[in-house]
């Protein structure tokens, strides 16, 4: 294959993938996004397969095989809620695939056609280290992300003294020392740019919270898709630049989209939580004391409040992902729906463990896309309705977002559930949700707690309704 047949399909291949972009902004076009997406990554691996650079199949079809493998076996085995950990495990690949590109560059210039040993051309140094840091931070940085959402290390923000400046400091020393490896092509400066980057990817994750790991996936998807750029820009590569270039910008973005919906600082987030107070967060659950309690209700309490009721909006978070409740909701707001009562769904931005993941749950049981709405078009409308019907949803919902400058989901804007005449709230118990802290509205007058599993919840009121 011609060089120039070569970079007409990688042109394909990106109009594809601009084309799968546009298509996953949408949930009514994100299955035609992701075909789109596929069809954009056969025509990259058959060109690049066909290429004449290619001078061994061995390595890559061993590869393609056992890559292939354990990314089906994931891809069928992982539970929707663990996405989340998913994402940052594999970024944390690209990003060491983008230190190995380096490493095998730096070793072997002349296969990739940018000099030779000792004599590596000035412009591929500084690329490769800029590839190299970015695939670093990105690498330690998503597997520290992969431990605290799988809760194998904690998800609390683990800050110590200094540690702004420190990473300051890191930061100016990796500098320094790749502007001495790029005039001095000194292998051993690699390994330590390379190590003080991984430092680096952990210091800057580990002071973020649970509150602010959504951000966080989504910016070391950024993160990721620069270093992709790095790798790019080594190997020449013009797919993999725009490739990069593409999923690094879209990161971005959507971290900037994420940062405004909680009221977050972009800058915060990218600098590890500068500026964010050093409250601990509380994780003894909930003390009780000086409060009135909790009023509980079964089943067939909520049945009859929900059918007297005129307007519905239904809540749902994390909870009803766990249970995996949507399909037994949507049965039962069939049945509201069947008796004329006006029900809606409201979606927060970041409810659930991933960006979209309420959407994804309630496309898959056919809720109809126009009754759902964004948390700023509907939550003027909490005021006006009945019931708020709050499903395995928790920090979405609790008001110390907005009265507490300490808590650490201070600023974050909230479903004003409370505002609905009646609030009721379907989980297992008082316990707190990801963020750590207590929801007052479990002690209000107007609200009524249903403890269960969400779907069982929404089997028995549909049982009780009839
Ligand atoms: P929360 O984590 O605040 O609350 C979920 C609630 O679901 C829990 O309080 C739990 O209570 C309940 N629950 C768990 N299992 C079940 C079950 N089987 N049946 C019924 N209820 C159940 O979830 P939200 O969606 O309200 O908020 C999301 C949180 O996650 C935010 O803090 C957000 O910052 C964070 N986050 C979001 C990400 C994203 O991208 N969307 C990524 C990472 C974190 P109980 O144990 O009593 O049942």
């Amino acid at each position: 294959m011609s060089s120039n047949i070569l970079s007409f399909c990688y042109l394909i291949a990106s109009i594809f993938f601009i084309m799968a972009l546009r298509g996953l902004s949408s949930p009514k076009t994100s299955l035609a996004g992701n075909s789109y997406g596929k069809a954009g990554m056969l025509v990259a691996i058959g060109a690049t397969l066909a290429s004449p650079l290619v001078l061994t199949y061995n390595w890559i079809i061993s590869g393609l095989v056992i890559g292939g493998a354990i990314g089906i076996l994931i891809a069928k085995r992982i539970q929707m809620t663990a996405l989340p950990q998913l994402v940052a495990g594999f970024h944390s690949l690209v990003g060491l695939a983008a230190v190995f590109v380096a490493l095998a560059a730096l070793a072997s210039p002349e296969s990739f056609g940018i000099g030779v040993p000792g004599r590596i051309h000035l412009s591929s140094l500084i690329e490769m280290s800029l590839g190299v840091v970015i695939g670093a931070i990105t690498f330690s940085g998503s597997v520290v992300a992969f431990l605290k959402l799988q809760g194998l290390i904690s998800g609390k923000p683990v800050r110590f003294p200094f540690l702004h400046l420190f990473n300051a400091l890191l930061f100016v020393l990796i500098v320094v020392i790749t502007v001495i490896f790029a005039m001095h092509e000194s292998h051993q400066l690699f390994l330590i740019i390379i190590m003080l980057s991984f430092i680096l990817g952990v210091t800057l994750i580990v002071p973020i919270g649970g509150a602010d790991m959504p951000v966080i996936v989504s910016m070391l998807n950024s993160y990721s898709g620069w270093a992709a750029v790095g790798i790019g820009f080594t190997l020449e590569n013009n797919l993999l630049i725009i490739t990069g270039s593409l999923v690094g910008s879209s990161g971005a973005i959507l971290s900037y989209i994420m940062c405004k919906g909680m009221n977050r600082s972009l800058l915060n987030v990218i600098f590890g939580g500068f500026g964010t107070t050093a409250t601990p967060i509380s994780s003894t659950g909930v003390s009780t004391e000086g409060r009135t309690p909790a009023k509980t209700g079964s089943a067939i309490d909520a049945a009859y409040l929900l059918s007297n009721s005129k307007s519905v909006i239904i809540v749902p978070g994390y909870g009803m992902a766990v249970a995996q409740a949507q399909h037994a909701l949507r049965e039962m707001v069939d049945m509201l729906v069947q008796k004329g009562i006006k029900v809606r769904y409201a979606i927060h931005p970041v409810a659930g463990r991933m960006p979209g993941h309420m959407n994804v749950l309630l496309a898959e049981a056919n809720v109809p896309y126009e009754s759902v709405f964004e948390l700023e078009d509907i939550n003027s409308d909490f005021s006006d309705t009945d019931v708020a019907f709050v499903i395995g949803a928790n920090d979405v919902t609790n008001p110390v977002a907005k009265s507490d400058p300490d808590s650490p989901i201070y600023g974050m804007p909230i479903l004003d559930v409370a505002k609905a005449r009646m609030t009721v709230f379907v989980k297992r118990s008082l316990s707190p949700g990801y963020a750590g802290i207590d929801n007052d509205l479990f002690y209000r007058e107007s609200t009524m707690m249903l403890f269960g599993d969400a779907k069982k919840v929404c089997e028995e009121i549909v049982k009780s309704s009839d």
